[in-house]
């Protein structure tokens, strides 16, 4: 008989049971498993054939709304149960899912689109999982974040994922003063209704000549990259009515040396001062945008502008 040279032999999963090996002594039931698929984000052509099997074959799907996924599931032919799992239901449903897995249920969790727990419930459920000692597969495919970075024509990673931002309050000046100092390129999911709010605020936070750009309807048919320096797109998002979704990618701070450069440090603490901060709120820019130490950041808030 002709043995082949190569034999594809499907992964098996070894779990380690008190049989340790012994016929004699019962298996444990297999636990099940979770699967965390990802879904198009506007191209039905995007979902892997890994990913239309997993729905297939999956005991239970959990999807955020299921009027949403149930095209998709009917479209790809999986006609398992549908759960709804969403950012109001999550904590509740944990414990019964968990309880199905332990059971030996296969359940795969989707998300309205792209990447479930990428901006997106689930996280939860892959934790609990997890300490469940349950096997938690991720099937890659489609999410706007890497599709936005891969376009937006900004040099790639490495970069920072916001997800949304606040809305508001502290938080949000926060995360903006981070965006405009980071040395690396930030990714903002934003809707398109705030999103030249966002831009002008970020103008404002000190990143206006940084380029950046805004990725919207992305693998759609009107998908649309329009790039510029930050407040290039805050003067043309100002009037424009933007439809469709959106991500926004901003350009990095040219270099690390940029954030911890003496002079440039010394030029940021001028602006925060003459925009009217106290020395204790210099201080705390210089701990959480220039990664100073809390000691030299008092000393520096402290010295003659
Ligand atoms: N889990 C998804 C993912 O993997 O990208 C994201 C879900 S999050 C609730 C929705 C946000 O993702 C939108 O507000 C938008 O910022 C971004 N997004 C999703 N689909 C998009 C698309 N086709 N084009 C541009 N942005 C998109």
């Amino acid at each position: 008989m002709r043995v082949p040279c190569f034999a594809f032999t499907p992964p098996v999963l070894v779990r380690a049971d008190a049989s340790n090996g012994d016929p004699s002594i019962p298996h444990p039931e297999p636990a099940g498993e979770l699967r965390v698929v990802a879904t198009p984000i506007g191209n039905l052509g995007d979902l892997s054939p890994r990913g239309a099997d997993a729905l297939r074959t999956a005991d239970l799907v959990l999807c955020e709304d299921t009027r949403h996924s149930r095209p998709l599931l009917r479209h790809f032919e999986a006609h398992a149960p549908v759960e709804a799992l969403h950012e109001h239901n999550e904590a509740s449903m944990v414990p019964r899912v968990v309880s199905r897995l332990q059971e030996g249920a296969v359940v795969a969790l989707i998300s309205d689109a792209g990447t479930p727990l990428v901006s997106d419930p689930g996280a939860r459920l892959v934790e609990a999982a997890i300490a469940a000692g349950i096997r938690v597969t991720p099937i890659p495919g489609p999410s706007a974040l890497l599709a936005a970075v891969v376009g937006a024509g900004l040099g790639g990673g490495p970069f920072t994922f916001f997800g949304f931002l606040e809305r508001k309050g502290k938080e949000r000046q926060r995360q903006l003063a981070y965006v405009s100092a980071h040395p690396y390129q930030s990714v903002v999911y934003e809707s398109p209704q705030r999103l030249g709010a966002t831009l002008a605020d970020l103008v404002a936070a000190g990143c206006g000549g940084r380029r950046a750009a805004v990725a919207r309807e992305l693998t759609k048919h009107f998908e649309e990259f329009r790039r510029g320096t930050v407040s290039e797109l805050a003067e043309y998002y100002r009037e424009a009515t933007v439809r469709g979704e959106v991500v926004l990618v901003v350009e990095g701070a040219a270099t690390v040396a940029e954030v911890v450069d003496p002079d440039a440090v010394r030029e940021r603490i001028r602006e925060w001062r003459a925009a009217g901060a106290s020395a204790r709120e210099v201080a705390s820019k210089l701990v959480e945008e220039c990664g100073k130490t809390r000691n030299e950041a008092y000393r520096l808030s402290l010295e003659e502008p």
